[in-house]
């Protein structure tokens, strides 16, 4: 089968994906793959000492998916405020899904799901979306973005 995506210089970041065909609403489009690492082994690597875990997903409560790799090409994958697509699976079989129909040639993005907290000005978000609301915080807290700036400024 042909690959749904190619990998594109991005307008939100240095690379990205795109749909290299039309893509029907509810479609896998590539693996999210990686390497399993225990908890342990993440809270020692200094590659992940941050509260944002961007290439990290929870697999249980002993060990985390690292996709940190280059074989994994889904982590090209932006972040926008207003995705096309979603992380979906469980355990190491991790998708990436169309959440609507997809034209040939968008970027692909999902929503990376970041918890609001004090840093959030380290993570800004240059998505363009009309809805973009500056930082790459999960949809449920970008409120908490406009109180805070309006608290400190
Ligand atoms: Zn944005």
């Amino acid at each position: 089968m042909m690959a749904l995506y190619k990998i594109k210089k991005s307008n939100i970041d240095n690379k990205g994906l795109v749909a290299s065909k039309d893509i029907k609403k509810g479609t896998k489009i590539i693996a999210y793959k990686g390497k399993l690492i225990s908890k342990k082994e993440s809270e020692k690597n200094p590659k992940f000492d941050n509260s944002k875990r961007i290439y990290l997903f929870e697999i249980n409560k002993r060990y985390d998916l690292d996709g940190d790799f280059n074989f994994n090409t889904a982590r090209l994958i932006n972040h926008s405020c207003n995705p096309n697509c979603e992380v979906v699976g469980k355990g190491l079989k991790l998708w990436i899904e169309s959440i609507k129909d997809i034209k040939k040639g968008e970027e692909l993005s999902y929503d990376y799901g970041f918890s609001f907290d004090e840093d959030f000005r380290d993570y800004p978000c240059k998505c363009n979306s009309k809805n973009c609301c500056g930082y790459i915080v999960k949809q449920a807290s970008r409120w908490r973005i406009k109180k805070s700036l309006r608290v400190n400024r």
